[in-house]
């Protein structure tokens, strides 16, 4: 069932300031985290305890109090969702799956990739535990239900084989979609990150076919950088909007 109001908590997480968003439903307390790649602490003391610094940006309770007294008891995590498995999305998880004891979702075409997690952030300065392994796959055009939380999925490769969109919908607001580094505001995912498939025709027509039949007004949360419209990135994006013409334009987008 689409969702009245979605609790939204987005944390910018390690170097690369990659967005994990917390989605609870304010009705049941149902929670995923997309993308727990960093600083699993601070995503954990918040969920659990509204503890420590907490998000950077929410739509959830702003006081702190008023969050304890009405949310604390029922907000429970019941899934961790990944757009992909590069190690700035996906290098803490096992920290996550060790504490929540719930699966974690990836598409199967990232599963190679997610092996060189620990690899990878090495070449950033950063000590990663053991990749994750992941418990159930994500299947494009799927609809997935967890809790009371229902996510429609789209595979959307391009950035990496097994990149997906995550749509969540809303009774009374605009729908939102988790997009990872496939789309940015104002530009697109990188397509040349050695041994994750980027291709940019691919990753053009993943937008064209998978994203831009979405409502114009749906909420675009990117993996890194600000939130955006599907209207407004379709109108002015370089890369694959209207300015780069039908086709989609060449050109290497900025992140990991
Ligand atoms: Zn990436
Ligand atoms: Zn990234």
């Amino acid at each position: 069932m689409a969702l009245s109001k979605p609790w939204i908590d987005h944390f910018l997480v390690g170097p690369l300031q990659m967005r994990c968003s917390v989605v609870t439903d304010r009705a049941s307390g149902d929670t995923i985290i997309i993308d727990g790649g960093d600083e699993p602490q601070r995503i954990i003391d918040w969920v659990d305890g509204f503890r420590g610094v907490g998000p950077n940006w929410t739509t959830g309770p702003e006081n702190k109090e008023v969050a304890e007294q009405q949310f604390a008891p029922n907000r429970r995590v019941v899934a961790l969702v990944n757009t992909h498995a590069h190690f700035d999305h996906s290098g803490f998880i096992p920290v996550l799956q060790a504490h929540y004891e719930v699966d974690w979702f990836l598409h199967p075409d990232d599963d190679y990739l997610q092996t060189l997690a620990q690899v990878s952030g090495r070449k950033y300065g950063l000590s990663l535990p053991e990749p994750a392994v992941a418990d159930e796959p994500l299947v494009g055009g799927e609809v997935y239900t967890f809790g009371t939380i229902e996510l429609s999925v789209l595979h959307t490769p391009g950035h990496t084989l097994g990149g997906c969109s995550l749509v969540l919908s809303t009774t009374d607001g605009p729908d939102h979609v988790f997009v990872g580094d496939t789309l940015f505001a104002g530009s697109v995912g990188r397509t040349d990150i050695a041994n994750s498939g980027g291709d940019f025709e691919v990753l053009a027509r993943s937008v064209h076919t998978q994203l831009w039949p979405l409502e114009d007004t749906t909420v675009v949360h990117p993996g890194h950088g600000p939130i955006t419209t599907i209207g407004h990135e379709k109108r002015t994006n370089p890369f694959v909007g209207e300015p780069a013409g039908g086709a989609g334009n060449f050109g290497f987008g900025k992140y990991a």
